[in-house]
């Protein structure tokens, strides 16, 4: 049946990961896809784990800053290549470095471009990470 078959095709697409489907870029999938994806991820025990772990790691200093000679404390944890543009790296320690909040926005000039993105990040904020 056409209706059967186009009901399990969108039940499908919408089970469909982009976390689990590395290297799916947007544009593929629904940007509203993707902070639903990126909401799950950032709340989950296994990023806030990573995140602390990272937080030690660089002694809870900006890596950015530190490089400029000044200290300033780290209150963010960011991913260099970006979480929606490779979700295999999303945990992967070398892909992650320690900011403070300034040199976390600097990072991000996306999320001032875009209102959408400049509201999630606020949200990433309050969660811990973007
Ligand atoms: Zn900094
Ligand atoms: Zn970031």
């Amino acid at each position: 049946m056409l209706l059967c078959n186009l009901a399990r095709w969108v039940a499908g697409f919408l089970s469909f990961s982009p976390f689990k489907a590395a290297g799916i870029r947007h544009g593929r999938v629904p940007v509203v896809y993707i902070q639903m994806e990126k909401e799950k991820f950032y709340t989950s025990e296994k990023w806030k784990r990573k995140r602390a772990a990272i937080l030690a790691r660089d002694k809870y200093q900006c890596q950015i800053c530190k490089r400029y000679g000044r200290m300033r404390p780290a209150t963010e944890v960011h991913h260099i290549v970006h979480l929606e543009d490779d979700p295999s790296r999303a945990l992967d320690a070398s892909n992650l470095i320690s900011l403070c909040k300034a040199c976390h926005n600097a990072q991000h000039p996306e999320k001032a471009a875009k209102p959408w993105r400049r509201r999630y990040g606020e949200q990433n904020a309050r969660n811990g990470e973007a």
